[in-house]
C-alpha cells in the first residue's frame, strides 16, 4: 500500500480445486489483502498469483467476477424482495438458480417463519431478518451466480445463536464441490478446513493441514483455545 514496506511478503501457496483452507492470523496480518488478491480485486507489485496456470491478470474480469463470489460479513440489503435481494441486479440469475440457492445457503428452513416466503419484502434497514437469516441470505446471492471459487468471511462475534451454524453447514454442504477459502475466527469453522495458512505480519507462517499445525504451530494452538473458549 505504501513504498516502505510490503503488507504482504513471502507467502507460497497452492491451493487445490475443492479444498476448504482457512486463514486466521492477527488482524493487520494482511488476511484482507490476500483475499482481495486472490478474488482479482487487486494485485500484487512484485510475485504471480495464477488460476489454473493462468496469470490472473491475464484472466478477463468479467469472467473472475462470474466464477468468483466473496460473502462479506455484512451484507448490503436492497429495498425489495427477498428474490430480488439475492438476484442483486444480474439479470442472469434464473428463478432455478435461485431455488438452489435457498436450498444450499439453508434459508429455505427460514421461509416458513417469514409472512411471504421469497416474497416477503425487505429494506436497507430491515428488522425484519435475524442476523442467521442476513447471513444466509448474503450466502444465497453467492450461491445463485453458481462460483467456483468462494470466500467467506467470517463476523469475529456472533450475531445470533445460529450465524455459527451457518457457515460451518454451507462449508461441508460445499466442500469437495466448490473451492473455498475462509477467513475463521471459530472453533467449528476451522474444524471443516482441510488447510490452514497462518499470516504472521504480512508472511506466511505456515500453511499445512489442521493435524501439522497442531504439532508445531504456536499461533494455530493458542487460536483455537481461544475460539474453543469464546
Ligand atoms: P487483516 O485482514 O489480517 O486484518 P489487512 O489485509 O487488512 O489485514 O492489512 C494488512 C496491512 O495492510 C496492515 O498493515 C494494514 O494497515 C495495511 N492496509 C490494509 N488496507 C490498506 C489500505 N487500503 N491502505 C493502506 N494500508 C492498508
Amino acid at each position: 500500500y505504501d513504498e516502505s514496506h510490503d503488507a504482504l511478503s513471502d507467502v507460497n501457496m497452492v491451493i487445490e480445486a475443492g479444498e476448504v483452507v482457512g486463514f486466521i492470523g492477527p488482524s493487520g496480518s494482511g488476511k484482507s489483502t490476500l483475499v482481495e488478491m486472490l478474488l482479482g480485486l487487486r494485485f500484487p507489485t512484485a510475485g504471480t498469483i495464477s488460476v489454473n496456470g493462468i496469470d490472473i491478470r491475464e484472466v478477463l474480469p468479467s469472467d473472475l467476477h462470474r466464477l468468483t463470489g466473496l460473502v462479506s460479513q455484512e451484507p448490503q440489503l436492497i429495498e425489495g424482495d427477498l428474490t430480488e435481494n439475492i438476484r442483486f441486479f444480474r439479470g442472469s440469475i434464473t428463478d432455478d438458480d435461485i431455488a438452489m440457492a435457498v436450498e444450499a445457503s439453508g434459508l429455505g428452513r427460514d421461509l416458513s417463519s417469514l409472512p411471504e416466503g421469497l416474497h416477503t419484502m425487505i429494506g436497507p434497514r430491515s428488522s425484519g431478518l435475524s442476523g442467521g437469516q442476513r447471513q444466509r441470505l448474503a450466502i444465497a446471492r453467492v450461491l445463485a451466480g453458481r462460483p467456483e471459487f468462494l470466500v467467506l468471511d467470517e463476523p469475529t462475534s456472533s450475531l445470533d445463536v445460529h450465524s455459527e451454524e451457518v457457515i460451518t453447514e454451507t462449508l461441508e454442504r460445499l466442500k469437495g464441490s466448490v473451492t473455498i477459502v475462509v477467513v475463521a475466527h471459530r472453533l467449528s469453522t476451522l474444524r471443516v478446513c482441510d488447510k490452514v495458512l497462518v499470516l504472521r505480519n504480512g508472511t506466511a507462517e505456515a500453511f499445512a493441514s489442521r493435524a501439522d499445525l497442531e504439532r508445531d504451530n504456536d499461533y494455530y494452538n493458542s487460536a483455537i483455545q481461544l475460539a474453543a473458549l469464546s
